[in-house]
């Protein structure tokens, strides 16, 4: 979905703006040098616009952009299929790429830094290598943690940038173009209300649009107001915080199985029964970032927000206090 909804270029882009300043730099001056842009690491939480990004690159470039994912490329011949079909400055995309296999990676090394791949041709002690060099390329990798890529493999991307959940605002301002891309506006309360239940991530931003649309124009109204956003997203059961079924779940989880924490994240992702990964991609780092979770050095705590918003006793305060005394900087939670 949503490939009407991209923004093309970094004006259409929304926030990310110390990121887009930069990156604009770097494209003028690769494009000063007539060069291709250095490889480009880009990391972040799922949907907050790092594909849309690797597309801006190579638009503002003014050169093709090639998409694959790590593991789409199942092995080396896959990888130099693809890196030998790219012409002269072009872009290959990798999303997921801290999922490649060890072999390719260690193929990739060597595309990156010399432009060159070896190809084994033959089989058996008859097997010799080939080495192609390649026309120069930017990789654009993405990832959602660069703590899941090899030392080797992040040291190869000269520019490496995080992508940060976006403001309710930026999202209000999401929401009011795809609503009107869409063909019915949304008022801006309306994109305001639908902005703060999107988990400061765009993707959800525009998924909540249409069906806020469907609804909206299901009951004949010409325009999307702040009352169809409350009342929808609450049948959708997207709290005031934008917290979605899951979220909730993994709070409650947290808070009744385990007094609140800390738990580590093996013994919540089989409780709440969600893989590990999406707990740790997709949930944790929104719950860090609105304050419902912190993270200490013996795992995972709730705060007393995350008590308050789920109308619970916090059991830091009621049931375990005594263990919270000040035992020195090691139980002192920490964000990220
Ligand atoms: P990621 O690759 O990080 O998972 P995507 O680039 O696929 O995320 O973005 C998901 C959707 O969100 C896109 O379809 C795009 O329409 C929208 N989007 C992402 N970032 C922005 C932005 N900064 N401004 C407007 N829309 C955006």
């Amino acid at each position: 979905m949503g490939l009407a909804l991209r923004p093309r270029s970094f004006d259409e882009y929304v926030g990310q703006r110390a990121l887009i300043t930069k990156l604009r730099v770097y494209v003028q001056a690769a494009k000063q040098r007539d060069e291709p842009l250095d490889h480009v690491l880009l990391h972040g939480p799922p949907g907050l616009g790092k594909t849309t990004l690797a597309q801006i690159v190579a638009h503002e470039m003014g050169v093709v952009l090639h998409t694959t994912s790590g593991p789409a490329i199942e092995h080396k011949g896959v990888l130099a299929g693809l890196l030998t079909g790219l012409g002269e400055g072009e872009v290959l995309f990798i999303d997921e790429v801290h999922r490649m296999s060890p072999t390719v990676e260690e193929s990739l090394y060597s595309a990156m830094e010399d432009r060159r791949i070896d190809i084994p041709v033959g089989e058996g002690s008859a097997a010799i290598t080939h080495s192609i060099s390649l026309a120069p390329f930017t990789l654009v990798g993405a990832t959602t943690r660069t703590a899941l890529l090899s030392a080797p493999l992040r040291d190869r991307f000269h520019i490496v940038e995080g992508l940060r959940f976006y403001t309710d605002e930026e999202l209000a301002a999401i929401v009011e173009r795809s609503a009107s891309l869409l063909g019915l506006p949304a008022s801006p309360e309306g994109a305001l209300e639908i902005g703060r239940r999107s988990r400061g991530t765009p993707r959800i931003a525009n998924r909540l649009t249409r069906r806020v649309r469907d609804f909206s124009q299901v009951a004949g109204h010409e325009r999307i107001t702040a009352a169809d956003a409350a009342r929808f997203l609450d049948t959708l059961e997207v709290d005031d915080l934008g917290l979605n079924v899951s979220d909730r779940s993994i709070l409650t989880t947290m808070l009744e199985l385990f007094s609140g924490g800390p738990v580590g994240v093996d013994a919540l992702a089989a409780s709440v029964g969600m893989p590990r990964d999406t707990i740790e991609d997709v949930h944790e780092p929104f719950l860090l970032q609105r304050g419902l979770v912190v993270r200490t050095p013996r795992g995972r705590m709730t705060t007393a927000k995350a008590a308050d918003h789920l109308g619970r006793p916090d059991p830091h305060v009621h049931g375990r206090g005594r263990k919270r005394g000040k035992k020195g900087s090691s139980g002192e939670p920490t964000l990220f």
